[in-house]
């Protein structure tokens, strides 16, 4: 084996410190990239759909993911690399990032950079490092890989514009989903300075795609959009007030996702912060409740409520929200309209658009949904089809909640599931 000389075996060894330290950050995927490839460039991430991901627990992304550096100048009790937390620490200068990513890249190992930081100095020189990047990478290397950076808390309007211009996607992190959760574990940071800079991003995207109708030589800004994440179970804070912030941040700056991820206890960690890592069941049914917020016409408000602050973890959401309105059902798929169709459980988007198509031709039946790979042993309880019925009244909510929900499995918010379920669980289990 080939010995690395002392520049490399120095730049291998930050590589395993800022990677690492990455893996805390649940806010990147890829998908929606647009970026054509050029003639005369690297890369290309148009149309790839590249959308991998990794958390503390080793989801995969195919996304360099690293820490500019994880110095630190806040104290944020959830993170490791706050100020007080007495990890290893190291900093890359921009041109070793860019470095590392080119050559990563051209070894096929990655398809784009997802770059974060600990904030040094100041949010806006940090910012600028941050930049320097992206900048140099497109600028100097036309690399037209995915780009993804993060917005460092604080930054000002002019950098955030000029993260845009360079990055596919950017991403502001609100951590909690209210200010009391941030009082109590990272009083540096408030949810006002978050969703401020959600809306200079959202309010650049509109101006560019405007300006874009009129001029095609408008600079691009952020094409991807803009993601967040938030920490669950660091506090105390329910589902409730997690879906309800995410709805917000969804209608008021029209966020691509909110990723939402399950603290993971960190050594020597503050008293205040659990023990035990919250049960990543928890984490799965917030992604298909936010389905169902994106895609499937809810609100917050149907799914948690004051009365049941948090989602079932023995049953998905939207079949939980079907067992407690049967005077929802049974829906016709060959009379009812697209919104009553989309909370039949079982039935995804794409079968409810199949199903509208295919009920000008003929009658529909078990059959043709069976066709449909739709899950018949759910949704027969909750449809009227050509040939079925199911007198659904006929079932009294015990035996039909007996039915559907998984056997000898009762999970709380804290325990880890007894087998490890919770690796094998899709990182987004489809909301249907
Ligand atoms: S600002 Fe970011 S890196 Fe620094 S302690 Fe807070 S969460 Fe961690």
């Amino acid at each position: 084996m080939t010995e690395l000389t002392p520049r490399l075996a120095a730049i291998q060894k930050k590589l395993a410190v800022l990677a690492d330290a990455a893996k805390y950050d649940a806010s990147c995927s890829s998908s929606g990239a647009q970026r054509k490839r050029d003639p005369n460039g690297m890369g290309n991430s148009e149309g790839m759909g590249i959308c991998h991901s990794y958390a503390p627990d080793g989801r995969c992304i195919s996304l360099l993911k690293i820490l500019l550096t994880n110095f630190c100048i806040y104290d944020c009790k959830f993170c490791i690399n706050r100020i007080s937390s007495n990890v290893q620490r190291a900093k890359f200068t921009p041109e070793e990032v860019i470095w590392l990513t080119l050559e990563f890249y051209r070894r096929n190992y990655i398809e784009g950079l997802f770059l974060s930081s600990g904030i040094i100095e100041s949010s806006d020189a940090t910012m600028e490092l941050l930049i320097r990047v992206a900048r140099g990478l497109r600028e100097q290397h036309k690399f037209n890989g995915y780009i993804h950076l993060k917005v460092v808390a604080g930054a000002s309007q002019e950098l955030i514009e000029e993260a845009g211009k360079w990055a596919d996607r950017i991403s502001a992190n609100i951590e909690m989903p209210v200010q009391p959760d941030l009082d109590l574990l990272a009083p540096a940071k408030t949810i006002d300075a978050a969703t401020k800079a959600m809306a200079q991003i959202a309010n650049k995207v509109i101006e560019t795609k405007d300006n874009l109708k009129h001029f095609k030589s408008t600079p691009k800004f952020a094409p991807a959009g803009q993601t967040t994440q938030m920490i669950v179970g660091a506090t105390s804070s329910p589902d409730a007030e997690i879906l309800k912030t995410s709805q917000e941040l969804y209608n008021k700056f029209s966020l691509k996702r909110v990723y939402y991820s399950a603290y993971s206890p960190i050594p020597n960690a503050d008293a205040l912060l659990p023990a035990e890592k919250p049960s990543l069941v928890r984490e799965n049914r917030l992604y298909q409740a936010d389905w169902l917020l994106r895609y499937y016409g809810f609100t917050a408000n149907e799914l948690v409520n004051d009365k049941n602050p948090n989602l079932a973890l023995d049953i998905d959401p939207k079949t939980s929200w079907a067992l407690g309105h049967r005077e929802s059902f049974p829906v016709d798929v060959n009379k009812s309209p697209k919104a009553a169709l989309l909370r039949i459980p079982g039935v995804g988007v794409k079968n409810v658009e199949r199903i509208l198509q295919l009920r000008q031709f003929h009658k529909i039946t078990l059959l043709d949904l069976q066709k449909m790979h739709i899950t018949i042993s759910r949704a027969k309880y909750f449809v009227i089809t050509a040939d079925h019925n199911p007198n659904i009244w006929l079932l009294d909510s015990e035996s039909l909640d007996a039915r559907l929900k998984p056997k000898a499995v009762q999970l709380s918010l804290f325990d880890q599931p007894a087998q490890d379920t919770s690796v094998k669980l899709p990182y987004v289990a489809a909301a249907v």
